[in-house]
């Protein structure tokens, strides 16, 4: 008899939606398992959504590149026909090291053709779901639950509950479950049930200590049309990342570390000042500095955070975390949605290579991918450093390393970072930027800064011991080695004697 094997899917975010269509496509070979898979998603779906509704739905630019693309290309027609031409395609990197020191990198020197464009995280999100509204639709082999929230896994009895979130007064429902995928993102509700169930589960859910406030411009005269740019101080003390959108537009995101103090200007609920000091500050290119203050006001301030576990299968609930559920990160090197289309598609490959032996794949998927994702989070927090000036000695660095790697390949090995976009797996561009001895470096500069930040503001050093720093250490360290001396310089000289 034909092997039936029910999957939950929790969450409708790409990482999602991209093994919602794998294991659909798994039925498609008549004499393998056939899937059951059912999506839940709280919010709604963005593929029924008209053009409007989804350009009302906008979130944040992606950079999407090799590993997402890759992954994207394994499904035919999926790329050609439903996201394609979502984006714009990247032509060049515009680094930005002070106000008047910057350069430029073009993609064709760092980038595979057409391997990297950048587009709104939910257009990929609609465009997956139109692909499999249209190719699984009618498919008795598939039920969509968007406006469910999943509550509560309970991996002995392997049900699922959800609650519906369209505001009717229907009860909570409980889905019964062969497997179940955790791809509901970094406040994921069946990591939970890997903290219940296992003892040795470890985790940690991080601020990046950061936070900031995007707008969208016009793109200006003087700009290309896909021009990606990291401008250093863009406003004083704030750094800029800005990707390419659709529609002639440029999303540029600003934000500081949460050991600076906010300028007051940027704390104004009044736009004009708000306004008043772009004006005066902003050096990146032109800006409205009108249109900025409004849409600065108009909006709360944005703070991103981390993930880190150990594993990402539990035998016991039957259970898998992909995407942001196992390693949300910070967007520094434009990986982490990239990372969580890659997990879909090793899912896939390893239910190719096992049979769908679900036994069999659950630990081989951590083995696999637990290295990856713990590669990306840390490349992108440990690979930018929290101290500005360290920061720029990175980029120079980079520049250098780009530049001796172009003239003289023999003898330079480009810069490992680099090389991501190009498809070089996380672990291997980790392993080969601890050996330039890069990581180690800026790991334990951040952890200082951020150790020292939540130790003043909770008050477990006192802001007097850190402004009379030398002072506080002669006392503290002096006066004990001084005292030392004198002892041992007295036992000394009584035995000459
Ligand atoms: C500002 C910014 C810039 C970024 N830039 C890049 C970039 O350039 N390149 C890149 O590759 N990545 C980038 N990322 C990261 C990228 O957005 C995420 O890594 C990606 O969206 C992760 O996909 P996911 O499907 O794992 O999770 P998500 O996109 O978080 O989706 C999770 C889904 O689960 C649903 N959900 C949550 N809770 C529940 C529940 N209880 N029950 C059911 N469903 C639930 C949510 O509604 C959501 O739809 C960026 C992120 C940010 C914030």
């Amino acid at each position: 008899m034909q092997a039936r094997k029910n999957v939950v899917i929790v969450g409708a975010g790409p990482a999602g939606l991209l093994a919602t269509i794998f294991l659909l496509r798994r039925n498609l070979n008549e004499s393998g398992t056939k899937y059951h898979v059912t999506l839940l998603d709280p919010g709604e779906d963005y593929g029924k959504m008209d053009a409007d509704g989804l350009n009302r739905a906008r979130s944040w630019m992606i950079g999407l590149s090799c590993h997402g693309l890759s992954a994207i290309r394994e499904v035919p027609d999926l790329y050609e026909k439903y996201i394609h031409g979502l984006g714009i395609d990247i032509v060049k990197a515009r680094i930005g090291l002070t106000k008047s020191i910057k350069f430029e990198i073009h993609a064709k020197d760092i980038l595979i053709e057409d391997s990297s464009f950048t587009v709104d995280r939910n257009y990929i999100c609609a465009a997956l779901s139109r692909y499999i509204n249209d190719n699984f639709g009618d498919d008795e082999n598939y039920v969509s639950r968007y406006q469910h929230r999943a509550l509560y896994v309970d991996g002995e009895n392997k049900y699922l509950i959800t609650r519906p979130q369209d505001g009717s007064a229907n009860e909570d429902l409980s889905i019964q479950y062969d497997a179940v995928l955790g791809c509901d993102g970094i406040r994921s509700v069946v990591r939970n049930a890997f903290i219940n169930g296992h003892r040795d589960f470890e985790f940690d859910l991080k601020g990046t200590f950061g936070y900031g406030k995007s707008v969208h411009v016009k793109l200006p005269d003087d700009v290309d049309e896909g021009t990606f740019m990291f401008i250093n101080d863009a406003l004083p003390g704030w750094g800029s990342f800005i990707l390419p959108e659709t529609g002639r537009q440029l999303n540029v995101a600003l934000g500081t570390t949460v050991n600076k103090k906010c300028p007051p200007e940027l704390e104004s609920s009044d736009p004009k000042v708000v306004a008043q000091y772009f004006r005066t500050h902003w050096h990146a290119f032109d800006i409205d500095a009108d249109d900025a203050g409004r849409q600065w006001v108009n909006q709360s301030w944005n703070s991103i955070s981390m993930v880190h576990c150990n594993f990402y299968h539990s035998l016991k609930l039957s259970a898998l975390l992909l995407g942001d559920a196992a390693h949300a990160t910070s967007p520094q090197i434009g990986q982490g949605m990239n990372t969580a289309l890659a997990d879909a598609s090793a899912l896939n490959a390893l239910l190719d290579e096992h049979k769908d032996n679900w036994e069999a794949v659950l630990p081989k998927f951590s083995e696999l991918r637990v290295k990856e994702g713990n590669a990306l989070t840390d490349l992108s927090f440990y690979t930018f450093s929290l101290n500005s000036a360290t920061q720029i000695k990175l980029l120079i660095n980079a520049q250098i390393r780009q530049k001796l790697n172009k003239y003289f390949p023999w003898l330079v090995a480009p810069d490992p970072m680099n090389e991501i976009p190009k498809g070089m797996k996380l672990s291997e561009a980790y392993n080969r930027m601890s050996k330039l001895g890069a990581i180690k470096y800026v790991r334990k500069e951040n952890d200082d800064i951020m150790r020292e930040h939540f130790e003043k503001c909770v008050g477990m050093v006192t802001e007097d011991k850190a402004k009379h720093g030398i002072m506080y250490k002669c006392l503290m360290y002096g006066l004990p080695v001084v005292a030392a001396s004198a002892v041992i310089f007295a036992r000394g000289s009584s035995k000459d004697l």
